[in-house]
């Protein structure tokens, strides 16, 4: 049960970017040297909502490869076709994913001159073990990403509804909207020149670290505007929604990550950000409303 519908009953959705992924999009020539994300990968990077629940690279899965798609991508598709208001986002969550896609374009488009959408949203239902994207084969458990190479997004509906709770995350819808619009923020960086920035350096002061927080402060960017003006697809948004999408960001943060994991915290394997960084950075965003005040590539962060 998610806490409260934060979508305007009436606001009306295009579905067309958004479609089922994983399974019988497996190319051939992306299973040639066999790996997951992180070694198939020819010199691209994907950009993850968390660093851990991908766990190590995997072979991806023959499933689905020629075979057409899975029970779980066709009612995938369904849901998708049937997505039309923001009534039908605030009861499913494929639905709310691509909602809260089309609320993120449009707020971006008025802070970023020349905004152009990602390219595609792929959704995958829990019987698609794998899915290939420009930037390789990326196992179900990867967890939501984004890759540049070709500008898809991708959330996995077990991530969204079971496995952020699971990792200490909130329930809340707005928890579920936070995790797109960080990956919308790889979109941001992507348009802006920014994204490379994440091969600058490793740890805790490196180039990803600084990559991740700029996506979370720009999540909050996000929902600052998401829900003002004559066009917001959100009603207005409350404390408790906000702490959702807190609760989530605490619990992904690397050191609570490697706590739960029984590891002992090391910084200089970070790759997202601390528990406290990653909330402070989307509540800058949020507070300030200003992508300016995103900048998380100078100074100490
Ligand atoms: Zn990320």
């Amino acid at each position: 049960m998610l806490l409260r519908m934060t979508f305007r009953d009436d606001s009306s959705i295009d579905n067309s970017l958004a479609s089922a992924g994983g399974g019988g999009g497996l190319g051939r020539g992306m299973m040639i040297g066999g790996g997951g994300i992180g070694t198939v990968v020819i010199g691209l990077i994907i950009y993850f909502l968390t660093g851990s629940t991908g766990g190590a690279p995997q072979q991806p899965s023959q499933q689905g490869a020629g075979q057409g798609i899975s029970a779980g991508q066709e009612q995938v598709n369904r849901d998708i076709a049937a997505c039309k208001t923001g009534a039908d986002a605030n009861k499913n969550t494929t639905c709310r994913i691509v909602a809260t896609s089309n609320s993120l374009d449009k707020v971006w488009a008025t802070l970023v001159r020349g905004y152009k959408k990602p390219a595609g949203l792929k959704i995958m239902p829990s019987d698609a073990a794998s899915i290939n994207t420009g930037c390789g084969v990326a196992d179900a458990g990867t967890g939501p990403f984004y890759c540049p190479a070709d500008n898809v997004a991708v959330f996995q509906l077990d991530f969204m509804d079971r496995v952020i709770k699971k990792m200490g995350g909130s329930n809340a819808a707005f928890s579920q909207e936070y995790i797109v619009a960080h990956e919308w923020g790889h979109h941001i960086q992507t348009l802006l020149g920014d994204i490379n920035k994440a091969q600058q350096g490793k740890g805790a002061q490196g180039g990803s670290v600084r990559v991740e927080l700029q996506a979370d402060c720009y999540a909050g960017v996000w929902a600052s505007k998401a829900d003002k003006g004559d066009g917001a697809m959100l009603k207005p948004l409350t404390q408790e929604d906000i702490n959702g999408a807190i609760q989530s960001a605490q619990a992904i943060g690397d050191d609570t990550i490697q706590r739960n994991a029984g590891r002992n915290v090391n910084p200089e394997s970070f790759s997202h950000g601390t528990s406290e960084q990653r909330v402070r950075w989307f509540t800058q965003g949020y507070k300030s409303g200003a992508p300016s005040q995103c900048n998380t590539f100078t100074g100490s962060i």
